[in-house]
């Protein structure tokens, strides 16, 4: 064939018995020197000429798969091996021939396989991230030594300390009423947590959560809304089930998952204590940890004889009194347990008020 003469028997002419030869390179696996050649089908055989000749039953070709920019390849059994400079010559040579692609190969090639591809990734991550993170995040929580919670716990206390909070104002006599009432308590269940309850006066108003150390922290000012002692109980009662439940840690080791659970598990507390004091402001637990504390409480006040209408009342303060002091509400770290209450106070007193009728 010779380019730019044009063919005497013009394009329309009869087909010639074999198709053109496939443009190629030829490596004999000895050297790396490129042989010229033209690659045909002739039979069950591929046999090529030019440079260099050869022939090989096709069974025993290995053929490279098909990507968009990688040169396609031909493999003979001593490790010789042709690329194809003609990808579309090639492609037309193989169809011919009746040879087809994996199934995987055209898939990996279609745009539509590719996005099946990815939507089935995503959903194996999603199911991953909704049931398996949890449980792995449960069960690392579970198993960190204790010093490690309390060196984190201690230290965004002080991060704490330092940003927002000032000693509390609660007489002293008071604080520890409240210390001994709530240690006079029965637990609902074996395996109470170590706890010691914090009193602190605050900028994030009424509020209380637990830290990973065992720390309750509670502000003065939610001892002054609710004003009822029974309903504080219920309160430390609902962080003491967060603590149970280990809430903080598993949502900071969900959270940052690799990372903070090499950390930890290193000992390493202070790449995850950076992050923590927002993330304890910010607590906003998934519905299912403050329905597994609002139960923890529940059944802690059932046990002890203190009526569950007191708990409710809890929600129904706080959300007045954001409601009376909407630029305070704002103001206020989002979430910090009490405040941004999820799921919402009606819910939750809804659900107390069954509990209490069981
Ligand atoms: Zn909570």
């Amino acid at each position: 064939m010779t380019a730019g003469v044009p063919d005497p028997a013009g394009p329309d002419a009869a087909p010639t018995p074999a198709a053109p030869a496939v443009a190629a390179r030829y490596f004999d696996g000895l050297s790396s020197r490129p042989w010229r050649v033209g690659l045909r089908l002739r039979g069950d055989a591929a046999e090529f000429d030019g440079e260099a000749s050869r022939s090989c039953p096709l069974h025993q070709l290995r053929l490279s798969e098909r990507s968009r920019h990688a040169v396609r390849r031909v493999t003979f059994p001593d490790g010789a091996y042709l690329e194809i400079d003609d990808n579309a010559a090639f492609e037309r040579l193989l169809g011919a021939s009746g040879q087809r692609d994996s199934w995987v190969v055209r898939l990996q090639q279609s745009w539509r396989g590719a996005l099946l591809a990815l939507g089935a990734c995503v959903l194996a991550l999603l199911a991953g991230y909704q049931y398996l993170l949890p449980l792995a995040a449960g069960a690392i929580a579970a198993a960190l030594p204790p010093a490690v919670e309390r060196r984190l716990g201690d230290g965004v206390l002080a991060v704490l300390d330092a940003r927002m909070f000032a000693p509390s104002q609660l007489p002293a006599a008071r604080r520890r009423a409240l210390q001994a009432s709530f240690a006079a308590l029965a637990p609902p269940r074996p395996g109470v947590p170590p706890w010691q309850l914090q009193f602190r006066a605050s900028r994030i108003g009424p509020n209380a959560f637990a830290l990973p150390s065992g720390d309750i922290v509670l502000t003065d000012q939610m001892v002054e809304l609710l004003d009822d002692e029974a309903a504080l109980m219920g309160v430390l009662a609902h962080e003491l089930g967060h603590l149970h439940q280990r809430h903080l840690m598993r949502r900071v080791i969900q959270g940052a998952a690799l990372t903070a659970t090499t950390s930890l598990l290193l000992g390493d507390v202070s790449s995850v204590l950076a992050a923590l004091p927002a993330l304890a402001l910010d607590a906003k637990y998934s519905r299912d940890a403050e329905r597994e504390a609002d139960d923890y409480a529940a059944a802690m006040l059932r046990r002890n004889g203190i009526g569950l209408e007191h708990l409710a009342a809890v929600f129904a303060k706080l959300e007045q009194a954001a409601a009376d002091a909407p630029a305070h509400a704002a103001a206020a770290p989002p979430g910090a347990d009490y405040l941004s209450s999820h799921p919402s106070s009606a819910e939750r007193i809804a659900r107390l008020r069954a509990a209490g009728r069981r």
